[in-house]
């Protein structure tokens, strides 16, 4: 049954139907789409608006419409839009001058709005809302311009008095964009000045602004214009209300005004509510070579000195933030100088009834004179604090009252308090106890009178926490008329110089004790001469009133003979003031005997080199000057026996004489000038032979301070020889020094050399008729052979001959060594073969010892064979002789590999270890009682030396008295070749 076709058919029929239907409704109904369009209205509608269909459809509902507009139904649109659900509003337009009720339903994407008119009975008139009434009235009576606009600035409803200005009927207004209307349309910026209020209004902001519209050709009028935003429930804007207060007359005002202020000679500027500049004068403009467009908005700002620049503008920005008063100091440039001045530039806001800001008003007042002198204070100060900061003082400064308002970093640092602590009267917790009472009356009395404030005072130190001394010092500054501006103080750190107040004291005090304790006589005197203070010594030993005037004092114990020297030193250093010495004799007063003191004093003197005091001993030297004085004999002694003419002395230092008696100078011809001249070299003076045992001789000195006297020669100025014996000790160190005497052996020399050739003379005369007495002998004892006669005498006159022999020819032998004459023959020789031989005959000859002989030589040496012979014979004969109790004398043999080795041994004697050198000397003999006693001549071992020497061989003695000798004798072997 169900046909689409017809289905379609009847929807088509249906619709017409509905439109036929709202076609002949009563009411005014349109449907309007998301955007407000119209896009369908029935012919009552058009009658209600008085237009053909075409004309408004497809246009805005509130542009087409505008005898409709009104708030509420603009209210209504958005609640329906909102909730999607139907509303109802009733309004009085004040266009068509009827009561409105509007149903208002929500559709696919748009709305239906069915207008009816109700009709005004008087009753229902009445039912009207007063609210109503009064906002109509209010639209047609008020003289403000009001407007109530949509968020997006389009006119819903206008009141009156615009309107009348411009001429304009409500609906040629309502329902348009209001920057589009005569009044603002007619400059761009005007219309733009609007459009920004708008968005500014349309985000909640209350926006003023000042502006100039033209509701007709040629008439201009000022508004204060006033927008707020109304916000719904939620918070949201839904529509904004416009005002407009009519302000010419005032900007007339003003205008003239400002040609007033243009003429006088300040600064004057005037600043928009929101801080931008409006206007400045022309003063200004002159003085910044600015016009006045350039000085609008923040242009002004440029004119300001760059440091400052900053600074005016926060400051500016929080004046007009809060709407407190400006008040700053600038510096502006001068625009053709470019110099910049100091300005004091003030501001107020002038406000309405309301409080709200119009304007501001300011003022620029040149104050770089003054400012500069307050720089020159500032400096001034500055310097001062610069100055108190450097000082090595506390630094302080106080009020008229005085309350410190000032103190240095020095003060801080020492009392370890702040500023806050000391200031006012902060500093009295720093001050000691015991001071406190005392240093207050005094400030006290000094700030009632204005006179100085000094006073000594202990501060503590907060970092050592101890109290230190200080001298507090305080002067008041007065201005013009005397009247007190300031007290100035310092505190000066005198602790250093209480404590050496106290010092001298206390040394003052330890001096007066010592002074009483020391062996001396003490004094202190004054500048002038007068006695201070004597300690009890003094009086003690002098005995003196010391109440005398002048020298009187001096006179009662000085010694006659020194007191005018003593006095004429005395007056002298006391003129200038140098330390006093003197030597004199004191009467003691107790014993009336007078003894030598030594008198010194010494002058104190102040910082500045005055003379404070004379300190002053005097000591007995009474004792000293006895030792003095016998030193002084002793030396003379000395001297005297230096230049006595026995014995020679000299001083040397090195190898100079650099001192030496009149005697030394004559042994050795120099004269005292040589010695001075450095022409005395001792060494020079030693002939070569004696230089090695000169040396040893220095040698031993140096090592043992002192030399054994040793026999030498010196060669004298004129070339001769001088035998001496010289001995030396050491004088002194560094340098080395030593003092030696020189004996003169010439006489001896001379007296040994007689001896020497008396003994080769007596040998020499000895031997000839010996040997012709040797010779007759044995032809005698020959032919009593021949004869078949004994004759023991004979024999023992022929062994006596033998003996003399042997001693004479040690005789000569002596006296050729000494000569240096004895001569040697050089052949190989058997050592053993000799040894033999030697030990056969000794052993004949003493039959009382037995001679054991160990070991062999087995060696040849090259020699003289009886030299050697004699050195053996010699040993062996002495062993024999001074062992006269024992059995046996031993020989021992050996060899090594350069040398021949042979000991000769007894079990006798001995003799003495001190003995052991002088044994080989010339003519030496033991002295013992017991070796005395045997005969001898003391040649033998001189001799035995000499030839072991020449033999390129060594001698030496091992002994021990009453344990027997070993003589020991090494010889080189022969060498091959
Ligand atoms: P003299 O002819 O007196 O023996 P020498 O020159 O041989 O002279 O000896 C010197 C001194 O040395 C002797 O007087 C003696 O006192 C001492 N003397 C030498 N040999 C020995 C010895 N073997 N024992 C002890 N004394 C000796």
């Amino acid at each position: 049954m169900f046909n689409p076709q017809s289905s379609e058919s009847s929807m088509l029929t249906s619709r017409e139907t509905l439109l036929s239907t709202l076609e002949t409704l009563p009411d005014a109904l349109f449907v309007v789409d998301d955007a407000t369009t119209i896009v369908y209205a029935n012919a009552s509608a058009q009658t209600m608006l008085g237009a053909s269909r075409e004309q408004f459809l497809g246009s805005p509902f509130w542009r087409s419409a505008p005898q409709l507009v009104s708030p509420s139904l603009y209210q209504a649109v958005l609640k329906t839009r909102q909730t999607q659900e139907p509303t109802e509003v009733e309004y009085w337009s004040p266009i068509t001058q009827t009561r409105l009720h509007v149903q208002l339903a929500p559709t696919m994407g748009g709305l239906t709005l069915q207008f009816h008119e109700v009709r005004t009975s008087t009753r229902r008139q009445e039912m009207v809302p007063l609210s109503e009434h009064l906002y109509a009235d209010i639209l047609e009576t008020i003289s403000d311009r009001l407007v109530i606009l949509t968020p997006d600035g389009m006119v819903l409803t206008i009141s009156q008095r615009p309107l009348e200005d411009a001429h304009l009927r409500r609906e040629e207004v309502v329902g348009k964009p209001f920057t589009e209307t005569p009044w603002w349309s007619y400059a761009p910026p005007v219309q733009q000045q609007l459009r920004a209020a708008i968005e500014q209004a349309s985000r909640s902001e209350i926006v003023h602004f000042e502006t100039r519209i033209r509701p007709q050709e040629g008439w201009y009028l000022d508004l204060a214009v006033t927008m707020t935003p109304h916000l719904n429930a939620d918070r949201q804007v839904e529509y904004l209300i416009y005002t407009g207060l009519d302000i010419t007359a005032r900007k007339r005002a003003e205008e003239g005004l400002r040609v007033l202020i243009d003429t006088i000679p300040q600064f004057v500027w005037m600043m928009r509510p929101d801080g931008s500049c409006e206007y400045s004068n022309q003063r200004w403009c002159d003085s910044t070579n600015m016009t006045s467009e350039q000085a609008q908005g923040d242009g002004w700002l440029q004119a300001i000195h760059p440091d400052d620049q900053q600074r005016v503008l926060e400051r500016w920005q929080y004046a007009v933030q809060t709407g407190r008063p400006y008040e700053a100091e600038q510096r502006l440039r001068h625009g053709t100088t470019g110099e910049y001045r100091w300005f004091l530039v003030r501001g107020a806001p002038y406000r309405d009834d309301q409080g709200t800001i119009l304007k501001w008003f300011g003022t620029a007042t040149d104050i770089d004179e003054q400012k500069q002198a307050e720089q020159r204070i500032k400096a001034s100060e500055q310097n001062w604090r610069v100055l108190a900061e450097t000082l090595p003082q506390l630094v302080w400064t106080t009020q008229p009252d005085g309350r410190v308002d000032y103190c240095n970093q020095r003060y801080c640092d020492l009392t370890q308090a702040d500023f806050e602590q000391i200031r006012d009267y902060g500093w009295r917790q720093f001050l000691h106890p015991e001071d406190a009472e005392h240093t207050l009356a005094l400030r006290q009395q000094s700030l009632a009178t204005g006179e100085l404030f000094e006073n000594e005072c202990r501060i503590r130190d907060g970092r050592t926490g101890e109290y230190r001394w200080f001298l507090a010092r305080a002067l008041p500054v007065r201005d013009a008329t005397g009247q007190i501006l300031k007290w100035f103080g310092t505190c000066t750190d005198i602790e250093e110089q209480k404590q050496a107040e106290q010092q001298l004291k206390t040394s003052e005090q330890n001096f007066r004790t010592l002074a009483e304790m020391v062996p001396q006589l003490v004094w202190t005197m004054w500048p002038d001469g007068r006695l201070d203070y004597t300690n009890q010594r003094y009086r003690d030993v002098t005995q003196a009133n010391l109440t005398l005037e002048g020298d009187d004092i001096w006179r009662q114990f000085v010694h006659p003979e020194d007191i005018e020297r003593t006095l004429a030193i005395r007056h002298q250093l006391l003129r200038i003031g140098e330390i006093y010495e003197n030597e004199y004799r004191l009467k003691d007063g107790r014993t009336g005997e007078y003894r030598w003191y030594l008198t010194r004093a010494l002058p104190v003197r102040d910082e500045a080199g005055q003379i404070i005091k004379w300190f002053g001993t005097g000591t007995d030297i009474d004792d000293q000057k006895r030792v003095e004085e016998a030193l002084r004999q002793s030396q003379e002694q000395a001297s005297i026996l230096m230049n006595s003419s026995i014995i020679g002395i000299h001083i040397i230092e090195g190898e100079q004489i650099v001192d030496a008696n009149d005697t030394f100078l004559r042994m050795t011809g120099y004269t005292r000038e040589d010695l001075h001249e450095g022409r005395m070299n001792w060494m020079h003076m030693t002939p070569p032979e004696y230089l090695a045992r000169t040396q040893q001789a220095q040698q031993e000195l140096a090592t043992q301070q002192s030399m054994t006297p040793y026999e030498k020669e010196y060669v004298c100025k004129d070339s001769s020889r001088l035998p001496v014996v010289v001995g030396r000790v050491v004088l002194q160190h560094h340098p080395l020094q030593a003092i030696g005497f020189v004996l003169d052996n010439s006489a001896r020399k001379e007296l040994e050399q007689r001896k020497d050739d008396f003994i080769s003379m007596a040998g020499h005369e000895l031997r000839n008729p010996l040997t012709a007495l040797k010779m007759q002998t044995s032809l005698l004892h020959r032919q009593l052979v021949k004869q078949g006669l004994q004759a023991p005498a004979l024999s023992s006159m022929q062994t006596q001959i033998n003996k003399i022999t042997r001693l004479v020819e040690d005789l000569l032998d002596v006296s050729k060594i000494q000569a240096g004459r004895l001569e040697y023959r050089q052949e190989s020789v058997d050592l053993d073969a000799l040894l033999r031989e030697i030990v056969d005959t000794m052993q004949q000859t003493n039959p009382s010892h037995t001679i054991l002989v160990h070991g062999t030589a087995e060696v040849s040496l090259l020699g003289d064979r009886d030299r050697l012979g004699q050195v053996f014979t010699n040993l062996l004969s002495n062993a024999i002789k001074y062992s006269p109790g024992a059995e046996a004398v031993e020989m021992k043999l050996s060899t090594s590999k350069d040398a021949v080795v042979v000991q000769v041994q007894d079990h006798g004697l001995g003799i003495p270890r001190e003995l052991h050198d002088k044994i080989f000397d010339r003519f030496y003999r033991v002295t013992d009682p017991k070796q005395k006693a045997i005969p001898g001549l003391g040649m033998g071992l001189h001799i035995v030396a000499e030839i072991v020497r020449h033999h390129g061989g060594t001698l030496m003695v091992e002994s021990e008295v009453g344990k027997g000798s070993t003589f020991q004798v090494t010889l080189p072997k022969k060498r091959d070749g």
